[in-house]
């Protein structure tokens, strides 16, 4: 209010000025050169000094703390001018002569209507005001002894009142404006706090999330390495049954940590597509093959359909393609009993360089009601709670599939009638490629032989035995060490076919080891391999950046690393 206060002060300070100006000249032919001019000088020089309190005042932002002493300095100026005001409409009143009395009733009463509602801000401020101007100019009426005295009087004292009616509303309102004004703010920042609370709050959780479930992959890496290699030992049947089943339960829970992993770096918007050239029909193929095994011992048919017209190469994200349609098809294959799953490729539209490509899901199973339909790409949602025991799943699939297919321009649709089938579609911009491809190298004929003698850095007692035991079963010679600086010296002074490195070891880490053994070797050429449980983009080029040749994700499979090793060790010498 007191801001308020001296921010609208500005016009009625100028108006006094000139208000005292057009009195003096009215009232000049009847009064005394003294009286006119003696009353100007101080009337001015009041309206200076308020004048600088004001623009003192305006100077810089004030406190709140200041304001209480800002505001007795104004209400003082003002009582001061208020008085003085009085004191003229007390002498200028004072003549029989028409002129001068309605030039002081004017100006005196269009001032305090004015004040009524510049002063309105702080309580009490206009009564003092309207009593000292207007008083004088009513005890004047009075001193008239004339006829019509105690009319002017009365009208006088309505007035009054009527105007500190008036500024009292006014106060009022402001008051009330003032507090909604008050409240919006605090809304808005308690809004925004809140929002950003969350915001934070989600982006802690996605990053929990990574990291439990890359650390919880690291042990599963173990379990699910060694269970392979007992169940490849000579067991009972009995045996062979019991840890069949131990595999699968940690390949579930092994999906469910890298369906978690993805979520949470596709939430935190950590996620990178990639752009290769690739074939839509040759995406479509694979992932309908992968799923002929499981759904021929269903009796399932599953077919691929690619439509008319289909572009043999375009770029975009062939991987995170695949995992949505693997998703798709297998939710497909998994809640169809009897009938067909069709997997179809067709061009919606297509210009020269980019075409518009329909993905599409039918199958023939229990379809979906409405209700599950509506919540079906939130996380963790699945038909009902029986569903999951009868057919497990986590209920992240969608989610993350959702998220994949925004990323790359589409949204996933569902139609279906419960107990018919349902059919899941999507519609992806991808460029036109005529390039030649680069990824997706042939894989070869044959088992390429492998001998030789491998280092592994590797600081884990049970990653070490597994990797020990794939490298011998693949006829390779196997060396462990558990840390970076015996690494490099081995390294360095023997001769390897290839390196694994595990990239997080105590002391100095994978990447600094490798660093090391490169600049060590100057040159000379050996293939070191990361391996890590961390699979994330950014790491794979950290290790690229340090020198490594390529790069396997814990838990490792036999099939991958005889892959990789082949890469490296098969066509040399
Ligand atoms: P989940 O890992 O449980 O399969 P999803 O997110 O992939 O998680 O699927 C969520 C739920 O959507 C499933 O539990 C199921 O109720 C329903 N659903 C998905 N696809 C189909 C389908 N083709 N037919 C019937 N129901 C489906």
């Amino acid at each position: 209010m007191t801001r308020l206060l001296y921010r609208t002060a500005g016009f009625g300070l100028f108006s006094n000025f000139v208000l005292a100006l057009v009195l003096v000249a009215g009232a000049w032919t009847y009064f005394t050169a003294q009286l006119t001019l003696g009353w100007l000088a101080v009337i001015i020089a009041v309206s200076l000094a308020r004048w600088f309190i004001n623009w003192k005042f305006a100077q810089r932002p004030r406190g709140d703390e200041e304001l209480a002493a800002w505001r007795t300095a104004f209400v003082s100026g003002t009582v001061v001018a208020g008085a003085v005001w009085g004191l003229g409409a007390w002498l200028f009143l004072h003549t029989s002569d028409l002129l001068p009395r309605f030039l002081v009733v004017l100006i005196i009463a269009g001032m305090n209507a004015g004040a009524a509602r510049s002063l309105a801000p702080v309580r009490g401020c206009f009564v003092i005001y309207t009593v000292t101007t207007l008083g004088p100019a009513a005890a004047a009426f009075l001193a008239y002894r004339e006829t019509g005295g105690w009319t002017l009087v009365a009208c006088t004292v309505t007035y009054v009142f009527f105007l500190i009616n008036t500024a009292r509303l006014h106060h009022g309102d402001l008051r009330k404006l003032f507090r909604l004004i008050f409240e919006n703010e605090e809304l808005v920042t308690t809004l925004s706090d809140a929002k950003s609370r969350a915001e934070t709050a989600n982006l802690a959780k996605s990053e929990f999330l990574a990291t439990m479930s890359h650390e919880i992959r690291t042990p599963m890496n173990g379990i699910i390495g060694m269970l392979q290699l007992i169940r490849d030992s000579h067991l009972t049947e009995d045996q062979q049954q019991l840890v069949g089943i131990a595999g699968k339960s940690a390949h579930t829970l092994l999906r469910l940590l890298n369906d978690i992993l993805d979520l949470s770096r596709v939430e935190s918007g950590k996620l990178e597509f990639e752009e290769l050239d690739f074939s839509p029909a040759e995406v479509g193929d694979e992932v309908t093959a992968l799923f002929s095994t499981e759904a021929r011992l269903k009796g399932l048919p599953v077919t691929f359909q690619p439509g008319p017209n289909l572009p043999l190469l375009v770029t975009g994200d062939p991987t995170r393609l695949r995992q949505v349609l693997l998703n798709l098809v297998g939710n497909a294959v998994k809640f169809t009993e009897k009938g067909r799953v069709e997997v179809a490729v067709e061009v919606v539209k297509a210009d020269a360089d980019l075409v518009i490509l329909q993905f599409r899901v039918t199958d023939t199973g229990i379809g979906i009601d409405a209700a599950t339909q509506a919540r079906l790409f939130e996380k963790f949602s699945q038909g009902d709670s029986s569903m999951t025991r009868r057919y497990g799943g986590s209920g992240l699939g969608l989610a993350i599939s959702q998220s994949l297919v925004r990323r790359m321009g589409g949204e996933i649709r569902v139609r279906s009638v419960p107990g018919q089938g349902a059919v899941f579609s999507f519609d992806l911009p991808l460029p036109i490629t005529d390039r030649p491809r680069l990824a997706n190298v042939p894989p070869a004929e044959a088992p390429v032989p492998l001998r030789g003698r491998v280092l592994v850095v590797e600081d884990d007692w049970g990653n070490q035995r597994v990797i020990e035991m794939f490298l011998r079963k693949l006829g390779l010679d196997p060396v462990m060490v558990d840390n970076g600086a015996e690494g490099v010296e081995l390294a360095c002074k023997q001769s390897w076919a290839a390196v694994i490195m595990d990239l997080h070891l105590p002391g100095i880490d994978g990447f600094e080891t490798a660093r090391r053994i490169r600049r060590r070797l100057e040159g000379r050429p050996l293939p070191i391999i990361a391996l890590t449980a961390n699979i994330r983009p950014e790491n794979r080029l950290a290790s690229e950046e340090a020198g490594m040749d390529d790069f396997l994700g814990k838990p490792v499979r036999q099939t991958e690393l005889r892959a990789c090793m082949e890469r490296w060790l098969g066509t040399r010498p």
